[in-house]
């Protein structure tokens, strides 16, 4: 019997949802040839297990029911009220997003973080992950030819995405669970190659794992586990081919997992490890001090062990510990989806601050990380919010600005488009060219030849290269002065070789100088690999501008700055 029918009573939102789902879906059975409803339990199964609330078990028993019956989204939000309709219309939503194989990392990475904007709140994402899931444990069953294509797109959007989110082990679980089928014959390989070093290896892990925990006790820490697991599939093959094939090279075959009660346990561990055996040298990792972007804590070290094997082990307290497997959905999920919700409402009311709340958040995050890969990845995947996605009528995604109209996209389209636009369907219903696009519309602009641009447009407006384009046929240069008068601005174009972490160090220049940065944008040029900063503040005295312009010039990768007021 489900475990959703012994925990919630049969007045509950969950029971309602369980015999309306189990109902509306009577008729449907899986390609597997059993109920389709079981696919609709083991989901919202999979996300009772991470602990999020009773909405998100309830829209996961429902996600199905639009897509794939005769209920309407009205039905849902009659019966089940506007919250979980609106999880659950998310959910119908995302299933008309594209993948398209052979994309560029860029593209790539667009689409993941079209996945997040678009679901607009992160309870949709993770009941997709946990239909993805469930999906992937059942891949067998889905034809030959269509296998490939997901277990690809599960590979490479909604791994990294679990990932992203900080849920490990989820993400371990997509990626090992695709493997077969992404790649036959590096699986087929692998299985033959790593079968009995595996085997091996969990045989010597058994005859040190009592050692650890007897010298632990000896020094007084009552460890709460001390695990061997052996590293996963799909990781283990990405190690090997960046180490020629060769196992030798792979410390963390089978890794020791040692979880205790505190922090500072976790450094005494260390200390007793490290007088039993020598650390191989620079391989120690203090996640604890320096925890990985997605939040993952641990310490690792690797040591030559008995027989002078080398092994990895790592050190975690239990909470850690929990939150590498479970990430998100551990502690976060529900609390942080809501505050989440109520900052971005007020962030909306504040326009123009968004650039500043951005910057501030800038200088609280750089102080929690090292390692600027890390930072800029982090950094990167927060920025979208400020960002929407709309799909072009090939499905392309398109990101603009927040409150961005037809107008821009259709300069981001093509300059031509964009002069020449007169109109636009959205979602395919004529708009007004100032319609204000949301995530996930489909545009389509109307254009008609020998169209010029109107001044007008750029009262609407809100990509800076659709007002350039504006002004250039408008051939009119005092605008800019003319707002310049209007708001006292003036403006800074710094470019340079997208060296990492050359943003956050152009930022604080002004940041130093508590300068107030009005507006900010980045473009990357990805062919030239360089990237234009445009930075606007208020009208500053010379003596300021040159500070500035100095203190840019030490920046590394800092090709050319000009500047106008
Ligand atoms: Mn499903």
């Amino acid at each position: 019997m489900s475990v959703l029918l012994t925990q919630f009573d049969p007045e509950s939102v969950v029971r309602k949802a369980y015999d309306f789902a189990e109902m509306a879906h009577k008729d449907d059975t899986r390609e597997s040839g059993e109920p389709y409803f079981v696919h609709c339990v083991k989901v919202a199964e999979t996300v009772y297990e991470w602990k999020l609330d009773q909405a998100s078990i309830a829209a996961a028993l429902l996600h199905d029911t639009v897509e794939d019956t005769a209920i309407t989204n009205k039905d849902i939000a009659n019966y089940f009220g506007n919250e979980i309709a609106f999880l659950v219309d998310g959910l119908t939503k995302l299933e008309t997003i594209k993948y398209q194989e052979n994309k560029e990392e860029a593209e790539i990475e667009n689409l993941r973080r079209f996945i997040i904007s678009f679901s607009k709140d992160l309870r949709v994402v993770l009941i997709k992950l946990a239909d993805r899931l469930h999906n992937m444990q059942t891949l067998q069953h889905i034809p030959r030819e269509r296998r490939e294509k997901f277990a690809l797109e599960t590979a490479e959007i909604y791994a990294p995405l679990a990932y992203r989110l900080g849920m490990q082990k989820l993400s371990g679980d997509l990626e090992d669970l695709a493997f077969p089928y992404t790649d036959p014959e590096g699986y087929a390989w692998l299985m033959k190659t790593v079968t009995d070093s595996y085997k091996d290896r969990l045989r010597y892990a058994d005859r040190v794992r009592p050692m650890i925990a007897k010298h632990l006790v000896k020094s007084g820490i009552k460890p709460i586990a001390v695990d061997a697991r052996a590293k996963r599939y799909s990781s283990l093959y990405k190690k090997l081919l960046r180490n020629e094939m060769n196992l030798d090279k792979i410390y963390d075959l089978v890794a020791f997992r040692i979880i205790v009660n505190s922090i500072e346990e976790c450094y005494t561990v260390l200390g007793i490890v490290h007088k039993l055996w020598a650390p191989l040298p620079g391989r120690i990792k203090d996640y604890i001090a320096r925890p990985k972007s997605n939040g993952y804590q641990s310490i690792h070290t690797t040591v030559f062990c008995v027989d002078s094997k080398i092994i990895e082990i790592q050190i975690r307290t239990e909470e850690m510990h929990e939150e590498a497997e479970m990430g998100i959905a551990a502690h976060w999920a529900y609390q942080q989806v809501k505050s989440d919700a109520s900052k971005k409402a007020s962030w909306t009311g504040v326009k123009n601050k968004i650039e500043l709340a951005w910057i501030e958040q800038l200088s609280n995050w750089q102080k929690h990380f090292t390692d600027q890969e890390e930072f800029m990845r982090a950094l990167k995947t927060d920025f979208f919010k400020e960002r929407i996605f709309v799909l072009t009528p090939h499905n392309d995604i398109i990101d603009l600005p927040i409150h961005a109209t037809p107008v821009d996209f259709a300069y981001r389209i093509h300059t031509d488009i964009g002069n020449q636009c007169v109109g636009a369907r959205v979602n395919k219903k004529i708009v007004p060219i100032d319609y204000e696009l949301k995530s996930g519309d489909l545009v389509e602009i109307i254009t008609h030849k020998g169209k010029k641009p109107s001044e007008d447009w750029l009262r609407f407006v809100k990509s800076e290269s659709a007002k350039d384009h504006i002004k250039s046929i408008l051939n009119k240069k005092s605008r800019f002065f003319k707002e310049k008068v209007e708001t006292q601005l003036m403006e800074f174009k710094i470019i340079n070789t997208d060296e990492n972490g050359f943003l956050k160090e152009i930022t604080s220049v002004f940041a130093d100088l508590r300068i107030n940065i009005v507006y900010l944008q980045s473009q990357t040029d990805h062919r030239k690999e360089f990237s234009t900063v445009t930075i606007r503040t208020e009208v500053l005295p010379d003596a300021k501008i040159q500070k500035i312009l100095l203190k840019l010039k030490k920046i590394q990768g800092t090709k050319e700055i000009t500047y106008r007021t």
